[in-house]
């Protein structure tokens, strides 16, 4: 059965070690979340099919570039779309993504040049999520 106002949450703010780094970001209040069964953690990076460990990789224009100048877009697109598939699957409406991500980021990003700069805009998954009608939040929103 659906649960009422299931969450969507970044799998590495639930303690999983998905990052590109393999490590985790973890954030007590979307663990509490996940332990009390109100939301359930993706990671649309590992769903497109990309390693972990794997490159850190930034958006620039409207593509995903790994710092080693690989173009990784279209496995991002894959895992976003596949992450999107599971929140419509658990009716999620609202979705808590870990900051400045090129996947999950909302609001600012990192800016393609690998310095730790930042611009305005969304990752591929939080900007597909808003495409389709569940709102985005990051961990420092809540
Ligand atoms: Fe975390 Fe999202 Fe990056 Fe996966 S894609 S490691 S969930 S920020």
């Amino acid at each position: 059965m659906m649960r009422k106002n299931m969450l969507l949450v970044s799998g590495c703010l639930a303690d999983i070690k998905c990052r590109y780094d393999g490590e985790a970001k973890p954030c007590e209040k979307v663990i509490r979340l996940v332990a009390k069964g109100k939301a359930i953690p993706v990671c649309p990076e590992q769903l497109g099919g990309m390693p972990t460990p794997r490159y850190p990789a930034e958006i620039k224009g409207d593509k995903v570039i790994r710092n080693d100048g690989v173009d990784i877009s279209e496995e991002f697109k894959r895992g976003a779309q596949e992450a999107l598939k599971i929140a419509k699957l658990v009716g999620a409406r609202t979705a808590i993504l870990k900051a400045r991500s090129p996947s999950c980021g909302y609001g600012k990003i990192y800016g393609g040049s690998f310095s730790g700069t930042l611009i305005d805009g969304n990752g591929i998954f939080a900007e597909l999520c808003k495409k389709n009608g569940i709102e985005v939040k990051t961990e420092e929103e809540i």
